[in-house]
């Protein structure tokens, strides 16, 4: 055993499962497999937004990070305007109420914002601080997620990867884990990584009998997208806001809009983000325009929203996609098997920090697989792997749904642009963390348990 290389499975080939996968085959000490259920290894989706500390954990996590991002093509975003799109007394209709990233490099761009002069009177709304300035050097990067897949995957031997192979069952045995699939094939290893997202089957397996009752449920939002060539979003939208390259979000009452210039300036992401009362049982909504104009009702005399609303339903089937999430998850790890990315934390979008999660699920697992040689340890490295992650992954779960309120103007802080700031100020700064420390603190805890 101990001069066996650990055969570990990982089911689920999205950014989470190829993250770890990329990692994990450069050690000797593992085989790894990885396991899709779709036909190919793909990504739906347009824009990933990479704030600097998931970039980071990703560094951590691949020694060729920055160039798998290059090759990606990502590119780095100037600036974000957050505009407010709201009835406050005394301000401004469609005022940027601040510059700054969507997703928020540091907390203290937004604590140095001098909002209390604005929620009110002549100045409210105005423009408060150019982030685009401030982050000089370490910028959010927005790169197209299926290219980025396709970079991760792109090193991977084509003989450990199994498209078409959806997971069917779970069995614990004396020897390792038994994985069954849909079409009847059957693989052992010693440990099993389940990256099959939101309504992952490993989870299930996890969770066991209590697997029905910490299953993803609504968050209180949906959202939908649109990808258009950039003349059209400008003709839409109007000419000035594209006038400098940079992300736009907006925020009003009970909804939230977001658009972004990608691939070179060619194509223009709309986002339409709102509240929702009641989420369908298939997670869609049909998108009409009555739909759309009941949900974006107080914004329809303002600047932006009868023009997306005008993109949105220029697809063929436009839909809106209910968000939901883990509200609360009681272990990732149950003997030789554990949970990572979505599968272990969905989350809302709000703060962007879903895939920074899973590179960091995949960065404390790496170095715990990493540091044992026999695959009598992986149950204690799963262990340590749960106290380490789930505290955290949890708590982007929550500020996420608290961020999307506060964005929807449903918070305490309605839409009085001071007291957003305010409540967006202390969001960020606890994703920060000095990744060599984490993981040197998991891996002195797998010691610890080892010795013990
Ligand atoms: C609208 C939206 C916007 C977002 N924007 C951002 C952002 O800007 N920045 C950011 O960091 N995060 C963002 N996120 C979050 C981020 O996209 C996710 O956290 C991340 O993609 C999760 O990756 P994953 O691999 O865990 O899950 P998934 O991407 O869901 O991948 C799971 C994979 O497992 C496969 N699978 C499922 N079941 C089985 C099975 N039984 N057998 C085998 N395979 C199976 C699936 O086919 C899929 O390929 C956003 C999320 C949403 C919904």
């Amino acid at each position: 055993m101990e001069n066996r290389r650990i055969r570990i499975g990982i089911i689920g080939g999205g950014l989470a499962g190829a993250t770890l996968a990329n990692s994990l085959f450069r050690l000797p000490s593992v085989a790894v497999d990885v396991f899709e259920a779709a036909p190919e290894f793909s990504e739906r989706g347009a824009a990933l937004g990479l704030a600097p500390n998931s970039q980071l954990a990703l560094e951590e996590l691949l020694e060729n990070a920055k160039e798998t991002l290059k090759n990606a093509k990502s590119v780095p975003i100037a600036s974000t305007r957050f505009m407010v799109v709201s009835f406050f007394p005394g301000s401004a209709f469609g005022q940027p109420i601040c510059d700054t990233a969507w997703l928020l490099p540091s907390s203290s761009f937004l604590q140095s914002c001098p909002s209390d002069d604005h929620g009110s009177g002549p100045d409210a709304g105005n423009l408060l601080l150019d982030l685009g300035d401030a982050a000089k050097g370490d910028p959010e990067l927005i790169v197209h997620r299926a290219s980025l897949l396709r970079e991760l995957l792109a090193p991977l031997p084509e003989s450990i990867l199994h498209p078409n192979k959806k997971l069917s069952s779970i069995v614990s045995t004396d020897a390792g884990v038994k994985v069954f699939f849909a079409d009847g094939t059957e693989y052992d290893f010693d440990a099993v990584i389940g990256a099959d997202g939101v309504f992952s089957t490993v989870r299930d397996h996890v969770l066991s009998d209590e697997s029905k009752q910490y299953s993803a449920s609504p968050a209180g939002f949906w959202d939908c997208r649109v990808l258009v060539p950039f003349e059209k979003a400008r003709k839409a939208l109007g000419e000035e806001i594209f006038s400098v390259d940079r992300q736009y979000g907006w925020l009003g009452e009970g909804a939230f809009i977001m658009h972004d210039v990608l691939e070179n300036g060619t194509l223009v992401q709309c986002v339409i983000s709102s509240v929702e009362d009641e989420s369908p049982s298939d997670r869609k909504h049909i998108l009409t325009r009555d739909f759309l104009n009941k949900a974006l009702k107080n914004w329809l005399s303002g600047p932006i929203a009868n023009g997306v609303i005008d993109l949105v339903l220029e697809q063929d089937e436009p839909r809106g996609y209910s968000q939901w999430e883990h509200k609360a998850t009681p272990t990732y790890a149950r003997g030789r098997v554990c949970i990572m990315g979505d599968a272990a934390h969905a989350s809302t979008p709000w703060q962007g920090a879903g895939a920074g999660q899973a590179f960091e699920d995949g960065m404390i697992l790496s170095a715990l697989l990493s540091h044992i040689s026999s695959a009598d340890d992986i149950e204690a490295a799963f262990k340590v792997y749960d106290a380490i992650r789930r505290p955290r992954g949890q708590r982007v779960v929550d500020s996420s749904r608290g961020t999307g309120e506060i964005m929807c103007g449903k918070s305490e802080a309605g839409l009085d642009p001071g007291k957003i700031m305010q409540a967006l100020a202390p969001r960020w700064g606890f994703l920060e963390l000095d990744f060599k420390t984490y993981v040197q603190e998991a891996v002195n805890k797998l010691d610890e348990r080892l010795r013990a």
